[in-house]
């Protein structure tokens, strides 16, 4: 069997600062894989930027049109790390053979690849990277994540815990994930779904190299939310069988308060009735933000938007027109950068 075509995709999102240490860590684990004859030498590393607002796309960009093994797609606005992802991996599925993803912050154990490949080679078409420990977290990190993964399970979503977006996937199962058409791709829950022959390697994770999470509070928040409401009903069902109770519990109060008023005396009420129409105001404001979130999802699918557009594509030479407004255009070794896409390009087929 000829050595596997290996492409590495790693979604960047302002990520300046640990670029280039990532893009030469991870040049030379590929450069040594493909020595040791492990992949083959079509093999490729693609950055995706997710519309970052530094100068990331310019550093990939600069390093793709040198056609070694670094090639890049700008995405024309951010999109956010799933989406980025699957850019990355549907433009990487027409010529590799498999496909890691892995965070430009070079907090997963790079090496690990090897044996990701090793598991391929085996003939499992998902390999799951789990970390093993995560002391290098931040304990706020640290534990809201592990109850994220535990609060998934309960609700019955089917994910690996503690493997986040660090993975192999073969060809043949990103084929099968692009039919997935859903607007919102948790991917983590998405992937088990497919059902291959799946594996999982362990690993120790790491700090970030350098920069700063991408991912606040808030967008944590956010994702967590996606994630529980895409793949599981059950908050709803929660929120009719807490209505249910509180029924049957105001029926109780009910005939309890009516017989007082017929064999005994009433109280004036206030505090009663002062709390139950804010409890109850709120477990309905609740049952409606809750329904909302599910309708808001539904809304998103009827649509149907792309969920990214790419602006330009090292890795497949596609040339878009126009490539680039003049805000845009900067220039790479005096040839500015629409002059240096036909030029790349022309490089690029040389070495194909
Ligand atoms: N990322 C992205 N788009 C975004 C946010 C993040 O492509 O809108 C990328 C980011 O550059 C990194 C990966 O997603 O490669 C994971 O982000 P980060 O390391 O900040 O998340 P954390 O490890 O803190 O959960
Ligand atoms: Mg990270």
């Amino acid at each position: 069997m000829d050595e596997p075509v290996l492409a590495i995709v790693v979604p960047c999102y302002n990520e300046e600062e640990v670029l280039t240490e990532t893009m030469k860590q991870l040049t030379g684990l590929l450069a040594d894989m493909v020595r040791e004859k492990q992949v083959s030498e079509k093999s490729r590393i693609l950055f995706v930027d997710d519309g970052s607002r530094d100068d990331t796309w310019k550093m990939i960009y600069k390093e793709s049109i040198k056609g070694e093994f670094i090639r890049g797609i700008k995405l024309a606005r951010n999109v956010g790390h799933q989406n980025a992802l699957l850019a990355g991996l549907f433009a990487a599925k027409k010529t590799s053979d498999c496909i890691v993803s892995i965070d430009a912050d070079l907090q997963d154990d790079i090496d690990v690849i090897q044996k990701f490949i090793q598991k391929f080679k085996e003939g499992y078409e998902v390999v799951y990277g789990v970390r093993d420990r995560r002391d290098t977290d931040t304990f706020f990190k640290r534990t809201t994540a592990e109850g994220f993964y535990k609060l998934m399970k309960k609700m019955g979503v089917n994910l690996v815990y503690n493997h986040a977006d660090y993975r192999l996937m073969s060809r043949r199962a990103v084929e099968e994930l692009e039919r997935f058409g859903e607007a919102n791709m948790f991917l983590r829950g998405i992937v088990p779904l497919i059902g291959f022959q799946s594996t999982s390697i362990y690993y120790d994770r790491k700090e970030r190299a350098a920069g700063e999470t991408k991912y606040p509070l808030k967008k944590m928040l956010a994702f967590a939310l996606d994630g529980i409401t895409s793949f599981s009903v059950t908050p709803i069902r929660m929120v009719l069988l807490v209505g249910c109770l509180s029924f049957l519990v105001s029926l109780l109060f009910g005939s309890y308060f009516l017989s007082l008023k017929f064999f005994g005396h009433t109280e004036s009420g206030w505090t009663s009735m002062i709390t139950s129409i804010w409890l109850i105001g709120g477990l309905q404001l609740i049952a409606i933000g809750l329904v909302g979130e599910y309708i808001g999802k539904i809304y998103k699918e009827t649509k149907g938007r792309p969920k990214y557009i790419i602006d330009i594509d090292t890795f497949n030479l596609a040339v878009p027109q126009p490539l680039l407004g003049e805000e845009g255009a900067f220039e790479h070794d005096g040839i500015q950068e629409r002059d240096a896409f036909s030029y790349a390009a022309g490089k690029l087929s040389e070495t194909k």
